[in-house]
């Protein structure tokens, strides 16, 4: 019997695009690259901002490399990838966003050289990862120890993160507002980490309990940051008091007005006077729920869900102000700064739910709207943050400056180590993977090599973004780097990143979180060797061009 030839099997759908080994894995490098190009000229303190123009017109003027990123639209998987690591650094530790990227970036880029030697991307793998073990070896003993109780110490650090922003020009304020917001919501304890106080990261959470609220209108001198809470707000009621000092608060998450059945439910009424025994009913119902709150004495009612006319009268009549229709975070954030309990049935409301903590209750009104302050609180373990400035752009930046500050303060009240910025860091890093390459045998050699050199790029940067002569600055740092390294000692020598020139990093007092260093080489590393691993590409649909 004779036989055709064998069919063909087709696995992909003809239209999908396909790119496989090597040609895969320069693409990605290619990605990555050019992601990092995006955003090099915004590292430092000599950064540019970039404008952003959405589909709709909005326009966003940044040199946060995580909002500009968040931003462009791009399609390539690889580069999408590079683009979730400054979200995910961002998420962490709220800083370095941009120096993630560039890093990693630079990463992919010396393993392009390895991969066209046919160097096997496991052997570069494990070398890189064997590096990156080394690196943040070295970089624990290259840290220094900080003592987050002295304000001055806190200040300078929180400066240098500033000092590439836009809001550095009001520094001073900035970097106050910062350390009291992050001081607020950590609570009293752990002020003094070292005395034995385990302070988590989940304990100092700043997304949840200090809430930037931003007022357009006034000047950035009159930010600040409040000893308790405050959300745009007013009183149900016009006869409502709308000052009250050292009020007891009651918080709800229910509604106050008559409960309709789970289910459509018709009531059919027969005589006139039917009706008015409904309405009756429904009065009581009612005015049990406010008699049971208003057994605790409160002065300040808040709940999450409506409240019926008929409450807020009982209300008015009992020298009760309320509040409703108010979110589940500003709820929260009430119960942490006036040491509230919510309460969801009113029945169940004990002396011990009404909070007592607040100092001052008082509803004021800023250009049209009325807002809700809570403050002079004793002990606010929440805060809002109150951001005033000519124009809605001007705010968005300084907010988004005043979160990467915060964020450097919290990272240090919870790991209190520091390492130099300015380059230092990773030039010490450099010289250190660099020296001890030499006693790595085999090819692994080569890609632990690599992520030493790789590691320059951040001071190189820096020389580019001011503008100096990148070869001759980089050349000199690292023949600084290794005198001081055959000495045996470390000294933190790097870039300032205004002027260019060489400094040692203790006389600049320009130093960075360690938490942050070490997540952003991480992320770095960690997210090149995923992308190195990848040998295939398959998109579903090839698109028509
Ligand atoms: P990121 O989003 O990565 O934090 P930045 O634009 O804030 O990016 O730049 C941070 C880098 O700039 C860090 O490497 C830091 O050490 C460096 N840097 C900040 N201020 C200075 C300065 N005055 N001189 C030199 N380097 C600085």
């Amino acid at each position: 019997m004779q036989r055709g030839p064998a069919p063909q099997v087709m696995v992909l759908n003809p239209n999908s695009k396909r790119e496989t080994g090597r040609k895969a894995q320069l693409a990605n490098i290619r990605a990555g690259k050019e992601v990092a190009d995006l955003i090099r000229t915004c590292l430092g303190p000599r950064a540019m901002l970039k404008m952003l123009i959405d589909n709709m017109g909005g326009i966003l003027m940044t040199n946060d490399g995580h909002s500009i990123l968040r931003e462009v639209d791009i399609n390539h998987p690889a580069a999408r990838t590079i683009i979730q690591l400054s979200r995910a650094q961002d998420e962490e530790v709220g800083d370095g966003t941009t120096s993630v990227i560039v890093l990693a970036g630079e990463i992919l880029a010396v393993a392009q050289p390895l991969l066209e030697r046919n160097l096997h991307p496991t052997i570069i793998n494990s070398a890189y990862q064997r590096a990156l073990t080394d690196a943040l070896e070295f970089c624990k003993t290259f840290a220094r120890p900080v003592d987050v109780t002295n304000e001055a110490e806190m200040y300078k650090i929180i400066r240098t993160t500033l000092s590439t922003k836009f809001a550095a020009r009001w520094m001073d304020q900035m970097c106050r507002m910062a350390l009291q917001a992050v001081l607020r919501v950590a609570g009293p304890q752990s002020q003094c980490p070292q005395a034995g106080f385990a302070v988590t990261r989940r304990e100092i959470d700043l997304k949840r309990y200090a809430k930037v609220e931003k007022i357009p209108g006034g000047e950035i001198e009159q930010c600040e940051v409040l000893d308790g809470v405050m959300f745009s707000k007013d009183i149900v009621h016009p006869a409502m008091r709308r000052r009250i000092e050292n009020p007891r608060v009651v918080l709800l998450d229910s509604a106050i007005e008559y409960k309709k059945a789970e289910s459509a439910t018709n009531v059919i009424l027969s005589k006139e006077e039917d009706f008015a025994t409904l309405l009756k009913q429904e009065e009581e119902e009612i005015k049990a729920m406010v008699d049971h709150i208003l057994a605790v004495h409160p002065d300040v009612v808040v709940t999450e869900k409506g409240l019926s006319d008929l409450a807020a009268h009982f209300f008015v009549k009992a020298g009760v102000t309320a509040i409703r229709r108010l979110r589940k975070t500003d709820n929260n954030r009430i119960a942490r700064a006036t040491g509230a309990t919510i309460v969801n049935r009113t029945e169940e409301l004990k002396d011990a739910d009404v909070g007592t903590g607040c100092g001052l209750f008082e509803v004021k009104k800023i250009g049209d709207e009325y807002f809700t302050y809570f403050v002079h609180c004793r002990e606010p373990k929440a805060c809002s943050i109150i951001l005033r400035g000519a124009s809605k752009d001007v705010l968005n930046e300084i907010e988004r400056n005043l979160q990467d500050a915060m964020y450097v303060a919290r990272n240090v009240v919870l790991e209190p180590r520091l390492l130099p910025g300015g380059g230092a860091t990773e030039m010490a890093v450099a010289t250190y993977l660099g020296k001890r390459a030499a006693t790595i045998q085999g090819t692994s050699q080569w890609p632990y090599q690599a992520v030493a050199q790789a590691f320059e790029v951040i001071p190189r940067t820096l020389a580019e973004n001011c503008g100096v002569n990148v070869i001759r600055c980089i050349t000199q740092l690292r023949a600084k780097h290794h005198e001081s390294s055959e000495k045996g000692e470390l000294v933190p020598w790097g870039l300032d990143g205004l002027t260019g020139n060489i400094v040692d990093m203790r006389s600049q007092e320009i130093w960075e979180p360690m938490a942050v260093k070490i997540q952003t080489f991480k992320s770095a590393i960690e997210s090149a060797c995923l992308l190195l691993r990848i040998d295939d590409i398959v998109s579903g649909v090839k698109k028509s061009d």
